[in-house]
């Protein structure tokens, strides 16, 4: 049947996600998920939905409800937010609203390797912009390119630039700007303030800092006019009952974040602190996540042998930057067992 797909599709190589293991016993720290249960309120308000007789009918296909609680959150017009079956969705949105065929999408690199593949789904061209050797912004390559996406925090190297940076990135672009702030829940700044910018556009996901991976929820955060015309890209009802009153409930309750966030932030520190001990190279991290690369030994074969003593990180291999374990920050019992491990080894 592959005659019949579009050539781009057939010749792609596809996004690969990390590992779901089947199995019971492992310590999972490869896919930044967070090891703290989600908010008892969020919990509560989906509970609460399946208890009415509410599923059988649609959702609110623009979230007003979510979009009220995010824009007083934020300090935002609530129509200038854009919700999503997670912030994966948001990118594809955005990407099948302003890249053509042929068209171009540019990322700095290493970075989120999905931004290539939704290049690739939409027929268009990706070109990478490589970090300088401190991790910052190079001299900027594609000013012209439809669509560009810088991750901040970055995924996997945890690092991140300056609103200084991207606030000049994005007015030398003549297209828009995507700011991926997944991680940004666990960073020292973010950059909504930049979406007052007509071609900035901001993206959350409730996956990592508030636990709901499960859930899949994401938002956008552009200007009202903006959002207006991605409204017309997206299927109508692209988030569930279910995930809207839990993202709402889990945004309401605050308090729960800061004490999540403070725990895998000290948790992190420990993280960074081990595995320096143990002779890795680890970057300063802004995210739930450390990259740890070294020198003396390839990491791939440390990487399989963590595997088969049940601790999953994530290997990564960038061609012009190297190899490197992109690993989660768990709970304090699993970065025990991870460098505890390490050390046996
Ligand atoms: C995890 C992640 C996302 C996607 O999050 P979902 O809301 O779960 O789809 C987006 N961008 C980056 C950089 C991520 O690491």
């Amino acid at each position: 049947m592959s005659q019949y797909l579009r050539p781009n599709i057939r010749a792609m190589a596809g996004y690969t996600p990390g590992e779901q293991p089947q199995g019971d016993g492992y310590v999972k720290l490869n896919t930044n998920e967070n090891p703290h249960p989600p908010s008892p309120r969020a919990l509560e308000a989906m509970a609460e939905v399946l208890r009415s007789d509410r599923l059988r009918k649609y959702p609110d296909p623009l979230g007003t409800a979510f979009r009220n609680t995010a824009g007083k959150l934020l300090g935002v017009d609530p129509d200038g937010i854009l919700i999503g079956n997670g912030s994966d969705d948001i990118l594809t949105i955005l990407t099948r609203a302003f890249v053509p065929e042929g068209g171009l999408v540019v990322s700095p690199t290493p970075s989120y390797l999905l931004y290539a593949t939704l290049a690739d789904i939409q027929g268009a061209r990706f070109e990478s912009a490589p970090y300088t050797s401190d991790w910052r912004l190079p001299p900027w390559p594609k000013p012209d390119a439809n669509l560009t996406l810088v991750a901040n925090p970055n995924s996997p190297t945890g690092t991140m630039v300056s609103n200084l940076s991207l606030r000049s990135l994005a007015k030398e672009l003549r297209g828009p700007l995507v700011i991926d702030e997944a991680y940004v829940d666990f960073a020292d700044s973010h950059a909504i303030e930049l979406t007052s910018l007509p071609n900035v556009i901001v993206t959350r996901t409730l996956s990592k800092s508030y636990s709901l991976a499960g859930l899949r929820f994401g938002f956008a955060i552009a200007a009202p006019s903006l959002v207006r015309d991605l409204v017309k890209v997206k299927d109508s009802y692209n988030c569930d009952m279910l995930s809207l009153a839990g993202a709402q409930a889990a945004l309401e309750d605050q308090d729960y974040l800061r004490q999540t966030r403070a725990k895998i932030v000290a948790t992190r520190t420990r993280l960074f602190a081990g595995l320096r001990k143990l002779g890795f190279d680890v970057l300063p991290s802004q995210a739930n996540f450390v990259w740890a690369t070294r020198s003396d030994r390839p990491v791939k074969t440390i990487f399989e042998e963590l595997k088969l003593r049940k601790v999953l990180v994530r290997y990564m291999n960038y061609p012009g930057h190297g190899d490197g374990l992109r690993i989660s920050v768990g709970s304090d019992a699993e970065i025990d067992r991870l460098l505890e491990e390490l050390k046996r080894m």
